[in-house]
């Protein structure tokens, strides 16, 4: 990342009792904030603003699209630089409470073309063609807390924390920085309704994970982008800056990734296992195409990542195994003993489209492309 060296949050040293001053201020009962949330032109990062409507929306297709300036956020050129925003799903707002929402969109050139980096277009038509075979994705996004400095937070400034060991699921000030994050974070998440499972201190300290799922079809994509987005506002508040690179340190640290868990309604029923490992061979067929949808740069992040060290498989091979933490899909022991469940691929990086990762899934796996 190029941004220049900072001290310590402007953020954190703001005193957060005066706003809740305002918080207390009543506002008209038939004014609702409703805040756009859309992936930027980095595929990875998300930008939101908010405008006043006059009726509590109860659908997407209640809300007003809206327009951007593509320029600022990667996604045009200056001289015709709208874009336009569809609202695609609403979630109540943990932040601003009341019925004020939070609106998911998915973003469109001048042309009414989605925009580059708008997965979830092509995504939804493959959601919709596998539709009768009722896909469910479970994402566990890890992600890694930053000092404004871009080093991980907590560790000591030049200088490293112990080895790994004592941090994963740690519990105690010198195994795990900053648990509040991770703490409103889940709470934001239940509030706004997102299907988060749990979450969990990583291998390297001032890493963590959550998980959102069982999802069915493009909801996975819109729930985890919207988990994305509550975790960096709430670490925005903390001062504090979330980073989902998939190798934030390079060395003997572990990387992070989004394992993306599948199953099918075939998978989920008695010996389903026999689905499975079908579904396992047709990935073993398509190693390159999955590697290339698995992070926003084509592979190129996998690459710091992927190395068949630390709990990873190599990018240049697939394999597939039970309980194997070494293995691109691991089937976990419990699926294999009762003969039923679901496959985790472990390839996507922390920082994929889970649009994309979903779609290429549904695409090799149950629509035979
Ligand atoms: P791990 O053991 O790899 O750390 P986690 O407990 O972190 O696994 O995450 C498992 C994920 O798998 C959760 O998000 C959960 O919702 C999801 N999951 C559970 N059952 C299914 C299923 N049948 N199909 C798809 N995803 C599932
Ligand atoms: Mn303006
Ligand atoms: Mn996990
Ligand atoms: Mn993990
Ligand atoms: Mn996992």
């Amino acid at each position: 990342m190029s941004n220049p060296v900072l001290g310590n949050s402007p953020n954190a040293a703001i005193n957060k009792n005066i706003l809740a001053r305002y918080f207390q201020i009543p506002i008209p009962e038939n004014k609702v904030q409703a805040m756009y949330i859309w992936i930027d032109g980095s595929g990875e990062y998300v930008r939101a603003k908010t405008r006043t409507l006059d009726f509590i929306p109860k659908k997407p297709s209640e809300l007003p699209i809206w327009n951007y300036d593509g320029s600022s956020t990667g996604q045009s050129s200056g001289m015709n630089s709208d874009m336009y925003l569809y609202p695609v799903a609403i979630y109540p707002d943990p932040f601003r409470l009341g019925n004020n929402k939070l609106v998911l969109c998915d973003t469109y050139k001048h042309d009414k073309k989605p925009a580059e980096t708008n997965h979830r277009h092509s995504c939804l038509k493959a959601m919709e063609a596998a539709a009768d075979q009722h896909p469910w994705f479970g994402i566990e996004q890890e992600y890694t807390l930053l000092d404004m400095d871009y080093r991980p937070f907590g560790w000591p400034k030049g200088g490293f924390p112990g080895p790994q060991g004592p941090y994963y699921c740690g519990v105690g000030a010198d195994k795990v920085y900053a648990r509040e994050i991770e703490e409103a974070h889940y709470r934001a998440c239940l509030y706004a309704g997102i299907n988060i499972a749990g979450t969990n201190a990583e291998v390297m300290p001032a890493q963590w994970e959550f998980q959102v799922g069982p999802c069915e079809g493009i909801s996975i994509g819109d729930e985890l982008w919207v988990a994305r987005f509550l975790l960096h506002r709430v670490a925005e508040e903390f001062g504090i800056v979330v980073t989902l690179d998939p190798k934030p340190m390079p060395g003997d640290w572990n990387g992070a990734g989004a394992h993306c868990n599948f199953s099918t309604k075939a998978m989920r029923e008695a010996n389903g296992i026999i689905e499975i490992e079908k579904a396992i061979d047709k990935l073993s067929k398509q190693h390159v195409r999955h590697i290339t949808a698995y992070d926003p740069h084509g592979g190129k992040d996998n690459e710091r990542r992927l190395t068949g060290k630390h709990e990873t498989s190599s990018i240049h091979d697939f394999s597939a195994g039970v309980a194997n933490r070494g293995a691109s899909i691991r089937i976990p022991r419990s699926c294999a003993e009762e003969k039923k469940g679901y496959l985790e691929d472990r390839r996507p990086a922390s920082n994929c489209d889970p649009y994309k990762v979903a779609e290429t899934i549904v695409r090799t796996v149950c629509l035979n492309e």
